[in-house]
């Protein structure tokens, strides 16, 4: 059957497309994915995200040195793997602040993409396994749960939260962002839901519909001015695949405007440096990148309350054994399944930090375990000034990109950031922890100052891996995509994925991801979009 879609990229978004794009049989699509298939048990075991972020399933890319951070370099986890983010990601299920998506519409120009307008496709991507109301939905197909069996620690946090002035709010994704409480997570049935299980398993008999893993897109072929094909490489050599209505790219952040500038569709000058021919000078492609900066706060437990010592051999063997009997037990847990959002700015407009209880103190890459089992609480600024740029190292496709997020540019984020360190710290020292928590260990009681907090955010922060912005839609010059996702000078081509959003959420960013899919498949098939919500 020929192609009338291409979709390269496999990831959160890719998977959506594919299927909902495939769903009359006499439409042929093409999914092609770099990465391998998620047959690893690792992928569907919640806690197994801990060990699949830097291994096989990952691009295995680092930041350029980040000259407001001192010149650190970050270790920059992008998904290479059916299912992308959403198989190797922590599957918290947030999907950012209402005010987030009318700023989309404001501030950006993306008629179509307020909040009543994209809140029918959260609904339709969802299977809520709790709640049903003017916000959540079941049936759908990605599995939307509450974590199973919090430890005790988990709880303490909620109340100490209380105890420093932040309410408790179930649901993030409901009439209100802010408090602190347990995420809804994409799992179902004590298993991860990605959207290569959610969306792609249960119709892998479609005949109109071929999934490609282990096949890289080297190039979008264009000709006179319209995508027509994409050239692909892998195990068997190079191959040439052409689609007679459109190439979509959902490559993601850093890999989407990698793969425009390898196909020469990028601002003219920074190709020319990386020594690929000019096609289509389009200025904004890799610019405009937005991220989320994580600070943390370990602290030293006074007991066993968190899953350190899981690592161990014989606890590793209990824990899997439990897991597969009775689906219960720490491989249930995503190891990030409580925390929430507040304000690091009072009169921000909606919450501007997150954050995330981590349930150990090894899971940040490079802190050393302490003697007694630890405990992480995590902080973001969520609306960072600073943006950075993705652009080619040279025109070798199988070269690592340049990715320099520039984090800290802007003051602001710098100062906001420490505000939110602090929070943490305050969180943390509640007399509902006393229990739980023996001292703090990083930054440490020497830390006080906001001199000493600033070189040790410079040594330990990392990205919260919330990379967007980059093939940014809207309306002014730097605009890559329109409102329904075409790249602006090329027929044929769209652009679906987190590289579109030209904010980041405030939040982590794979629902906000599926949700773009979702309405982009409409934008592609040329059906009318849902209603807006009456809310
Ligand atoms: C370690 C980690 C933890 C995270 N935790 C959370 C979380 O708990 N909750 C949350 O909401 N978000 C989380 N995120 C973010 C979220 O998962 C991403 O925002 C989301 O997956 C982005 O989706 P995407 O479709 O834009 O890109 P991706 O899901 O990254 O998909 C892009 C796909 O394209 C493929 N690709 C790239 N280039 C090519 C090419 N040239 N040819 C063929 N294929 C190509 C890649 O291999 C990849 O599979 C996390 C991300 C990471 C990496």
């Amino acid at each position: 059957m020929p192609y009338d879609y291409i979709i390269v990229g496999g990831g959160s978004a890719g998977c959506v497309l594919a299927n909902r794009l495939s769903e009359d049989p006499t439409i042929g699509v093409l999914l092609l994915e770099a990465g391998g298939g998620d047959e690893h048990p690792l992928f569907r075991m919640p806690a197994g995200f801990a060990k699949m972020t830097k291994g096989v399933a990952s691009w295995g890319w680092s930041t350029a040195p980040q000259k407001h951070l001192d010149g650190r370099v970050i270790w920059y986890t992008q998904a290479k793997v059916i299912g992308g983010g959403s198989s190797i990601n922590a599957q918290l299920y947030t999907r950012g602040n209402a005010k987030d998506y009318d700023a989309w519409v404001t501030d950006a120009g993306c008629e179509g993409w307020g909040y009543r307008d994209v809140l029918p496709y959260f609904k339709r991507s969802e299977d809520n396994q709790r709640l049903v109301n003017a916000f959540h939905a079941y049936g759908g197909p990605l599995g939307v749960s509450y974590p199973i069996n919090p430890p005790p620690i988990s709880f303490a946090f909620l109340r100490a939260a209380q105890e420093a002035g932040i309410p408790f709010n179930d649901d993030f994704n409901g009439a209100t962002q802010e408090g602190i409480g347990h995420y809804q997570l994409t799992t179902r049935d004590a298993e991860r839901s990605s959207t290569s299980s959610a969306y792609l398993k249960p119709i892998h008999s479609r005949r109109n519909l071929k999934v490609r893993t282990d096949a890289t897109t080297l190039k979008i072929i264009i000709e006179k001015g319209r995508a027509v094909g994409a050239t692909i490489g892998g195990p068997g050599g190079t191959e040439t695949l052409r689609a007679d209505r459109e190439v979509i790219v959902s490559c993601g952040a850093i890999g989407s405007p990698r793969l425009l500038q390898l196909s020469g569709i990028g601002p003219a000058d920074a190709l020319e440096a990386a020594g690929v021919p000019v096609v289509h000078d389009l200025p904004g492609v890799g610019g405009n990148l937005q991220d989320h900066l994580d600070l943390y706060v370990i602290c030293e437990c006074t007991g066993d309350h968190t899953y350190d010592r899981i690592a161990q051999p014989h606890r590793t063997a209990w824990a899997g054994l439990q897991y597969l009997a009775f689906k219960t037990g720490p491989v249930t847990s995503t190891l990030f399944e409580t925390g929430g959002f507040w304000y690091a700015d009072p009169e921000a407009r909606s919450p501007d930090i997150q954050f995330h209880l981590g349930l150990g103190s090894g899971i940040e890459a490079g802190v050393a375990q302490m003697r007694n089992p630890g405990v992480t609480l995590n902080s973001a600024f969520l609306r960072p000034r600073s943006r950075g740029t993705v652009r080619l190292a040279s025109v070798d496709p199988a070269a690592a990109p340049l990715i320099d997020p520039n984090y800290w540019a802007e003051e602001y984020d710098r100062v906001r950031a420490l505000k939110g360190l602090r929070l943490a710290r305050e969180i943390m020292r509640q007399p509902a922890l006393k229990p739980y928590v023996m001292a703090e260990r990083l930054p440490g009681p020497e830390s006080e100052s906001d001199e000493a907090l600033t070189l040790y955010a410079y040594r330990s922060c990392k990205t919260d891996h919330h990379p967007v912005g980059t093939c940014a839609m809207g309306n002014g010059p730097d605009a890559v995509v329109t409102p329904d996702l075409r790249v602006r000078g090329i027929d044929g081509l769209r652009v679906v994925d987190a590289s579109v959003m030209p904010f980041v959420p405030s939040s982590n960013t794979n629902a906000p991801t599926i949700m773009v899919a979702e309405k982009g498949a409409d934008a592609i098939l040329g059906r009318p979009p849902l209603p807006a919500a009456v809310l």
